[in-house]
């Protein structure tokens, strides 16, 4: 059999010694802001082998992006030589690579180049990613039915004709469908008309989208909001996060969904289901960097619940072993704690409005003073009390101040009052007599709280009431110098958004929310790269698009024909065929495939996918192979990847795209506290794809403009950019969009004009010069200066005054009225609006510790601190030190199994029967009745199967070295391991489809349960 050949690769000049020092996160951890040692940049390493080449090195050139080998955002600065992207380190201009303290961007560049700063292992791993020989370089086009992995190369009209036009596109194969193209969407009629509501016909064009960031994402939102005037762009959040986001958005009054702890002030921070020191955003370089020097130094505890111990446990106060989706249990156990002990803020939750709070100190003001409707006979129930519900003179209540209880009893509006009780219920009268019950948004949540004793919640989490307690005293004692920082375990599952909400509500509690060493939110951009110079979202025939995502996120059901006539028919509206989420912050991809699925609320008709590898990724995703398969559910599909996946094997053509280090450009926004900047992502060496004819290279925007053309749709081509006086300029190529993204930039960011030198730097150095005659000279030298530095940075210390954080969202909600006000679709019951404790459950209600009580294990995932996502089997280095994941099993569990190290398993669940094999490891480092399984592996494509491709030397990079004949030559090691996602929970009940929380569209990824048993050994 042929192997595999890298096609034009060298042997690596980057030794795995060199990199298992780059990638050690201690060393990285521990090296302070401005150290000049850069491993990844180091001379010889004294065993004789060389290093790569770096910035220093003649013949090389260096260019300053950002990081995409996970979403964290850091800078990078790649080195290139002959061509060839041969090492990366970090950007000293940017605050992630210096743990906040980066040189300042009146540095030349000469002086910045002499400076190291580091990445993590998984950023160190981009040359072997992007020069992977299965990388795809042609269009393709399936050969045989979905699924089979039969493709050909085609050419670039053929894509874009039968694409835009449709017709008999698989007659050849037996499909005597008639496949309505992109054109056969945009005539003007209703997507389903039974209810014309759900918009327009052009919401049967769905846009999914996988990793997406500012910059690409404006760009497809032009083609298929703007252009297209599809309803229908979907991202990924649910999968990536959307559990703790839920949380802050609760909190925040849907305003904010990145908060976090600052970690350069807090003194005591309760980490929970975050891993710090292997994957969060901010990264391991920057966040668990700057924790763990800190916590090195003495200036910060933290304490760290996991089901599994994260590498951040060893450094941490206590690890609490948290049962997994118990989260909300834990956090109210706290909560309760707090209150029962008078340990909460009261001078910051007395605080009616926000000149109080600020008099007080404080840079946010709370709810929980404000009195909330509790009672059902009032049509507002569940509202906020309003000025407007005591005088109808005053017109609309939501328009007026939500009231408050004076400590001398009588109703106070909030705007007016200074003094409140915190803890009220009681009766008040309107205008015309009518009682209401009212209490406040403290006393809901003190009866949510209560509603369970401590020894309950105890038993609910698997933590012992002691420990729960010794946490909230040491939380409480810290005040608004004490936060949480959670992410993914906290509360992506069924009914996480209360739980995540507990989470984010302990911060509120101290009084540390918008605080110095608080919790925060990021800054923002510095500079908008929307309009200023260049108009980039408007432009003539622009369209908005209308009516209902194929979701069901961010709409209402009770506006819907179907509510409408199940009420004509049965006096309730409910439930719905599916659940609606109109609380949701969205991007639920999982439910979008549902939707896809049941052809519900209606149809989809042409599929685009983009980075996106839903079968791999969601929990669960194996039941979409059935949807994806189906050319009725799905009559096209198109993908844009710069691979073959798990997901795309069932599309009808492939468009090959360009890797983040080649093609993609950006202005990137900080998920970290406090920081405000617009970081610049630029290529940093040439397209590895093939091009058109006239020179554009294979790649999403090449796509997307071409299509356009073909369709005559307003926004791309020739006449396509107003500049503010009006004149239009064209958009035919990406650079034209992103250059006057970037101008926009350096006008509202007053980015200076570069000297003479850093122009020569930039022109002689990246790849986006060539294109400089997009924008007129003064622009250009100004975008010079941007792209020198890799983006416009502000100093963390000018977030503050007075140690409150200028930006922060002032607003705190206690009690959220949206979310107390909205109902479940499915049961027609209303949602709670305060942090509370539930279960897991099915869509019925049955709790799955319930439903699946013979699987006596619970199955959790995580990410390593040197694999990036679905793609890292590319990732040389990081598979020499890990090419396999395993199935961690507590020791007492495994003894009791009889299972050994190395032992090969069978994980099964009630969805998945058959179940996925996979290695056992005893550990401790799991809680008991927890198997713990990394994500990264268990693939089967990106080259890990043998595939037909006619003609496919032309097709993939590594040219005839991967193919024998028509077959894709395979490397076996990247099927090992197994993906925890294989075994998800379904819904029996929703059509079999995974798991969502019913008021965000969260999916599962915590409530698995399994069966583990010892696979028997072949003689
Ligand atoms: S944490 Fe690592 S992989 Fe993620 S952006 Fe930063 S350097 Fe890149």
């Amino acid at each position: 059999m042929k192997k595999v050949k890298r096609k034009g690769k060298k042997s690596s000049p980057l030794s795995r010694r060199a990199f298992l020092t780059a990638s050690a996160a201690g060393a990285a951890m521990a090296m302070a802001p401005g150290a000049s040692a850069l491993p990844s940049e180091a001379s010889p390493t004294g065993t004789g082998r060389k290093t790569a080449p770096t910035r220093m090195d003649k013949g090389t050139q260096t260019v300053h992006s950002v990081c995409l080998a996970c979403n964290a955002r850091c800078g990078v600065r790649g080195v290139v030589k002959d061509g060839r992207l041969v090492n990366i380190s970090g950007n000293p201009y940017h605050p992630y690579n210096m743990q906040f303290a980066p040189i300042g961007e009146e540095t030349p560049v000469a002086e910045a180049l002499k400076i190291s700063s580091p990445v993590c292992g998984k950023a160190l791993d981009t040359p072997s990613h992007i020069y992977s020989p299965y990388r795809l370089i042609r269009p393709l086009k399936r050969t045989g039915p979905r699924g089979s992995g039969q493709f050909e190369p085609i050419e670039w009209d053929q894509l874009i004709a039968e694409v835009s036009g449709g017709g008999k596109l698989f007659a050849h194969l037996g499909e005597e469908r008639e496949v309505e193209g992109l054109k056969g969407l945009l005539a003007q009629e209703p997507v389903s008309k039974d209810d014309p509501g759900l918009g327009p016909k052009q919401n049967g064009f769905v846009f999914m989208t996988g990793r997406l960031q500012t910059g690409r994402k404006e760009f497809i939102d032009r083609f298929v909001k703007s252009a297209v005037g599809s309803r229908n762009r979907i991202g990924h959040t649910d999968i990536c996060g959307l559990g703790f986001r839920m949380g802050n958005w609760a909190l925040t009054g849907a305003k904010q969904a990145e908060l976090k702890a600052d970690a350069l002030n807090a003194r005591y921070i309760l980490v929970i289901g975050a891993n710090i020191y292997e994957a969060l955003q901010p990264g391991i370089n920057t966040y668990g960097a700057m924790v763990a020097r800190r916590h090195g130094q003495g200036e910060l505890d933290f304490a760290v619940a996991d089901p599994r111990a994260t590498r951040a446990s060893a450094h941490a106060k206590e690890w609490i072993p948290v049962k997994p989706g118990r989260d909300g249990a834990l956090a109210m156990g706290i909560i309760r704690w707090m209150i029962e002990n008078q340990a909460v803020n009261r001078d910051y939750l007395t605080a009616p409005n926000i000149k109080t709070a600020q008099k007080r100190g404080f840079a946010t003001v709370s709810n929980a003073t404000h009195l909330v409707i509790c009672d059902t006979h009032h049509p507002d129930d569940g509202a906020f009390l309003r000025m407007g519900h005591l005088d109808p003179t005053l017109g609309d209540p939501k328009k007026t101040s939500p009231m408050v209880q004076s400590p001398e009893g009588t109703f106070q509006p909030a705007e007016e009052t200074t003094e409140t009780v915190l803890e009220a219920k009681g009766v008040i009268r309107d205008a015309s007599g009518t009682p209401i019950r009212v209490k406040t948004a403290f006393a809901l949540l003190k009866e949510s709280a209560f509603s369970h004793s401590l020894s309950d919640y105890a038993q609910f989490c698997g933590v012992p009431e002691t420990q729960i307690a010794s946490v909230a005293r040491e939380f409480s004692s810290h005040g608004p110098r004490a936060a949480v920082t959670q992410y993914h375990g906290a509360g992506n599952y069924v009914n996480g958004t209360w739980a995540a909400y507990a989470v984010a509500a302990l911060s509120a509690l101290v009084g540390s929310i918008g605080m110095q060493g608080g919790y925060l939110h990021g800054g923002g951009k510095a500079g908008s790269p929307h309009k200023g110079v260049f108009d980039l979202k408007g432009f003539p025939g622009r369209k908005k698009p209308s009516g209902v995502a194929l979701s069901r996120e961010k709409a209402s059901y009770e506006s819907t024909e179907e509510y409408r006539s199940k009420q004509e028919k049965t006096g309730s509206g409910y439930p719905s065929r599916r659940p609606w989420f109109p609380f949701s912050k969205g991007g639920l991809c999982v439910e979008c495939l549902s939707g896809m699925d049941e052809q519900y609320p209606y149809p989809a008709k042409v599929l685009f996918t983009y980075l996106f590898n839903p079968v791999y990724s969601i929990p669960g995703g194996y039941r979409f192979k059935e949807t994806l398969s189906s050319t009725d559910k799905v009559p096209l599909h198109v993908s844009m990847d710069v691979a073959i996946n798990e997901s795309n094997i069932y599309a009808d053509y492939i468009v090959p795209d360009l890797s983040y280090a080649e093609g993609h450009h950006g202005w990137l926004t900080p998920h970290a506290p406090a920081l405000t900047f617009s970081a610049i992502r630029t290529p940093m060496v040439r397209p590895l794809t093939e091009h058109t004819k006239d020179g554009r290279p294979f790649c999403t925007e090449t796509f997307l403009i071409d299509l356009a053309k073909a369709l005559g749709l307003g926004g791309f081509g020739d006449k396509a950019i107003p500049d503010s006086k009006g004149t239009l300029h064209p958009l035919n190529r990406a650079e034209d969009f992103y250059l006057r993204g970037f101008a926009n930039i350096c006008h509202n960011a007053g980015v200076p004009e570069a000297s003479p030198e850093e122009v020569r730097f930039v022109e002689t150095n990246y790849p986006i010069a060539t294109h400089k005659k997009i924008l007129p000279e003064d622009q250009w030298r100004r975008v010079c200066r941007l792209l020198s530095r890799g983006g416009v940075f502000e100093p963390y210390e000018k977030g503050f005054s007075k140690g409150r954080f200028t930006k922060a969202t002032p607003h705190v909600h206690l009690y959220n009225e949206t979310l107390g006000t909205t109902r479940n679709t499915l049961t027609g019951i209303r949602f709670s609006g305060v942090p509370g404790y539930l279960e897991p459950t099915d869509s019925t209600g049955v709790p799955l510790s319930r439903a699946d009580k013979e699987y006596p294990f619970t199955v959790v995932t995580y990410k390593s601190r040197l694999h990036t996502q679905s793609r890292s089997l590319w990732c040389d280095r990081a598979m020499e030190i890990q090419d396999e994941n395993h199935v961690e099993i507590h020791a007492e569990d495994a003894r009791r199994l009889n299972l050994k190290a190395g032992d090969r398993v069978n994980i099964s669940s009630r969805s998945n029967p058959e179940g996925i094999s996979g290695t056992a490891r005893p550990t401790d480092l799991v809680r008991p009745g927890c198997i713990a399984i990394s994500f990264h592996f268990g693939h089967t494509q990106f080259g890990g199967s043998s595939l037909t491709v006619k003609n496919g030397a032309r097709a993939f990079l590594g040219g005839e070295s991967i193919m024998d004949g028509s077959r894709l030559i395979p490397t076996p090691g990247y099927t090992k391991g197994l993906n925890m996602n294989d075994v998800s929970r379904l819904d029996e009940h929703l059509a079999r489809t995974p798991l969502v929380d019913p008021a965000a569209g969260i999916p599962d990824f915590s409530s698995t349960r399994v069966r583990i048993r010892r696979e028997q050994k072949n003689c």
